[in-house]
């Protein structure tokens, strides 16, 4: 049986937030023994913020794939929402055994951990949850210092191979569950890289300072109109890479596109219309990460060079003649 420290050591040992997740879960449990344990996670953009929720010992949400939009909203749980706003723990006074703990990682609340217990939990107890909950929190801040880029909040380069070689090897993708579960179709995994259209020109004409600006706005945009379970990097200057599941081209090009229309029509401060190119490829079993990001940058370039402020995937680059065997979907990929 391990013990409370090996616990931990494990616990900081991993780079993945999943995973990192799961084995708090884990310690918890060995710890507390409780009969029902969960971490109820915040995630997506203000205003729109929502509920993920992992409950010890049952399938992570995560990997059923649910749609944002399918989570409870944060409003819909006000315990869990006073507890996260409020950064204290909460008893319930009908079911003594019941405490919510907030999850803070450095000062920002990201979510509410979940014990109900037969007994009440001691004061003993509960200051040991909350210094695990603390040291937690503390390991996800600087998980999240040195993975994501200081100007956007996203990823950063330095992050991808990881993510990417964990998203092909790691989680084999499930069926998703559309509407009806007759339709239950297989997810593959696509990379895009996005780029911003004439930035020079907006650097040139408006400063840097002001070019910062429409990066941290497009950041915020990409992270509103894409998925939470996308992932999202930034790759260099004014350059954006995102990893998504989908099942068919046609699925990635109605995300990607409905990105670029939302960028085309926002209205950036001083700037104004701004555009974005966005090149994008089915990523193969064999691929190392610079295989698929090559095959997505041949896309990007043909993007830019047949006039900017489009999506370009591998059906767009075979009906132009650019040599690139196409996805076929609904091809039951490997991972
Ligand atoms: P294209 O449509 O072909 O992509 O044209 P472009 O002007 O966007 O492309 P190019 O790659 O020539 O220029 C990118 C510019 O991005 C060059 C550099 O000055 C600017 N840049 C790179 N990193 C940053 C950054 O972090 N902040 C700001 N403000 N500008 C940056
Ligand atoms: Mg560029
Ligand atoms: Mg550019």
């Amino acid at each position: 049986m391990p013990s409370l420290v090996d616990h931990l050591v494990e616990l900081t040992r991993f780079r993945d937030r999943d995973q990192a997740d799961g084995l708090l879960l884990e310690t918890l449990a060995g710890l507390l023994r409780p009969q029902f344990l969960a971490l109820h996670r915040c995630v997506g953009e203000p205003p729109d913020v929502r509920w993920l929720t992992r409950v010890h010992g049952a399938t992570p949400q995560g990997a059923r794939r649910r749609s944002f939009e399918q989570l409870p909203p944060l409003d819909s749980r006000p315990e869990w929402r006073d507890c996260v706003l409020g950064q204290q723990p909460v008893a319930q006074p009908g079911t003594p055994g019941r405490v919510l703990f907030p999850v803070l990682a450095g000062a920002q609340g990201t979510g509410v951990l979940e014990i109900g217990a037969a007994q009440p939990l001691g004061a003993e107890a509960q200051g040991t949850v909350a210094a695990i909950i603390q040291l937690y929190g503390n390991f996800l801040a600087l998980l999240d210092y040195g993975q994501r880029d200081a100007l956007t909040g996203l990823l950063n380069r330095k992050t991808f191979d990881e993510v990417f070689m964990s998203a092909m090897l790691g989680h084999e993708l499930q069926p998703v569950a559309a509407d009806d579960d007759r339709t239950r179709t297989q997810q593959r995994h696509w990379l895009a890289v996005l780029d911003v259209d004439h930035f020079k020109n907006i650097n040139d004409r408006f400063g840097h300072l002001i070019g910062d600006e429409v990066l941290l706005l497009l950041a915020r945009l990409m992270r509103t109109v894409l998925r939470f379970d996308d992932q999202i990097f930034r790759f260099g200057g004014e350059e954006f890479v995102v990893l998504l599941a989908a099942a068919h081209e046609a699925d990635v090009i109605a995300v990607l596109d409905r990105l670029r229309q939302q960028v085309r029509q926002f209205d950036f401060p001083q700037v104004g219309r701004v555009t974005v190119s966005i090149g994008f490829s089915d990523v193969r079993s064999a691929d190392i990460p610079t295989a698929a990001f090559d095959r997505a940058d041949r896309a990007l370039y043909h993007a830019k060079t047949s006039g900017r402020d489009r999506v370009v995937g591998p059906s767009a680059l075979a009906a132009a003649g650019v040599v690139e065997a196409p996805a076929h979907s609904g091809d039951v990929d490997l991972f």
